[in-house]
């Protein structure tokens, strides 16, 4: 029986018999987890893909935002803003840091670095953007600002796997870079993820691995309260894999958005990302926010409208991280009033590698029978 309905993403696989060629060897070695070749030889060809000048594996990109902040050993104020994912805020919070949120950008969604150093005080001691959808923060200007305070930046990377600025690996901008692996993203190891950083930041990397493992020094060694954070040799094996084919996947995405592009570009009422400067992009999302007073209908209405005809699109980001239900009361949402007005708003639509053009054709008539003023 044929299946209509579209899920928002579908994850992206080698073929059984590439993974099985993969794996076979570890029948041999009956090394399974704790840094074994699989691990090493990812890690390697993830320096080279990501153009990076280090990196260490993590068994998912939430533990990488987490450990990164534990080895930098912050104390105080993290300013980040609240249109991400839960991971971003948790990452802060769990490491009973202070997060400090600053609004968004109305056009790419990105930290608004205008806004950025009003919120610094003397207890802030890094700032954590996000390069959401895959779109490219003000690098330079956090960079700058970051300087003249002192502060430390984690990129919040897990959206941008694969891109470039200027030429340069996304990841090696910032501090710290953290990558998300997890199956839903535009490059996954199943569950995975990693932390990038430079040369100059001594003892991290050492710090950082000790702390995926327990905070275990020696045989006889434990000096650090570390949390268990390895990935195994099958998520590492998949990863190889997967590496494999992602620029071809990259280049699939692409095609699907340039095709959603055709279709809802110039409509009054709906707002697409840019298409940024400078930025090699991985196509990772394809985030659509709609003015009801200019298209007709609100989001909820073109997402029931969606859902009705078997098409999973996502309220993403919403609700916002200082909202949600654990943080109850503690933050101004009135600060926010651009992260607020945006994830009222927006959807992602379905997007992945093998979406076929016809069917992106059906979405955007679906979307486009909404506008009540066409
Ligand atoms: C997916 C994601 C994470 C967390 O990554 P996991 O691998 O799922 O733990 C963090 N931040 C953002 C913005 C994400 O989208």
């Amino acid at each position: 029986m044929k299946d209509n309905n579209i899920l928002v993403t579908r994850s992206s696989m080698p073929s059984l018999e590439e993974y099985v060629e993969e794996i076979k060897d570890m029948w041999d070695t009956h090394w399974l987890t704790n840094m074994g070749p699989k691990h090493k030889k990812f890690q390697e060809e993830l320096v080279e893909y990501l153009d990076v000048a280090n990196i260490d594996l993590m068994t998912n990109g939430h533990m990488a935002l987490e450990l990164s902040l534990q080895a930098l050993n912050l104390k105080g104020e993290v300013i980040t803003t609240p249109f991400t994912f839960a991971s971003t805020t948790h990452a802060i919070v769990r490491n009973g840091l202070e997060p400090v949120f600053c609004d968004i950008d109305p056009v790419d969604f990105t930290m608004d670095v205008t806004k950025l150093e009003s919120l610094i005080t003397d207890r802030t001691c890094a700032i954590m953007p996000v390069h959401v959808y895959g779109n490219v923060c003000n690098i330079e200007e956090i960079d700058r600002i970051a300087k003249k305070y002192g502060l430390k930046v984690i990129y919040d990377a897990a959206h941008t796997f694969g891109e470039t600025y200027k030429g340069r690996g996304i990841g090696s901008y910032g501090d710290v870079s953290c990558f998300s692996f997890h199956a839903t993203k535009v490059f996954n190891s199943i569950e995975g993820g990693a932390v990038c950083f430079g040369n100059e930041l001594k003892d991290f990397g050492l710090d950082l691995y000790r702390l995926k493992n327990f905070g275990i020094r020696g045989p006889e060694t434990v000096d650090a309260v570390g949390a268990n954070a390895k990935m195994n040799e099958f998520c590492a094996a998949m990863g190889i894999c997967n590496l494999r084919h992602v620029n071809e996947e990259i280049e699939k995405r692409r095609n699907v958005v340039e095709r959603y592009r055709s279709h809802l570009e110039g409509i009054a009422g709906i707002q697409l990302s840019p298409i940024q400067k400078d930025v090699k992009s991985n196509y990772a999302y394809f985030p659509v926010v709609f003015d009801e007073k200019e298209f007709g209908s609100t989001r909820n209405e073109v997402f029931d409208k969606l859902a009705q005809n078997g098409i999973g699109a996502r309220k993403y980001f919403y609700p916002l991280t200082n909202s949600f239900d654990c943080f109850h009361g503690k933050y101004d949402l009135d600060q926010t009033p651009v992260a607020r007005y945006i994830s009222n708003r927006v959807l992602t639509l379905p997007l992945y590698a093998d979406l076929a053009l016809e069917d992106v054709d059906r979405i955007c008539a679906i979307i486009l029978s909404c506008n009540n003023f066409r």
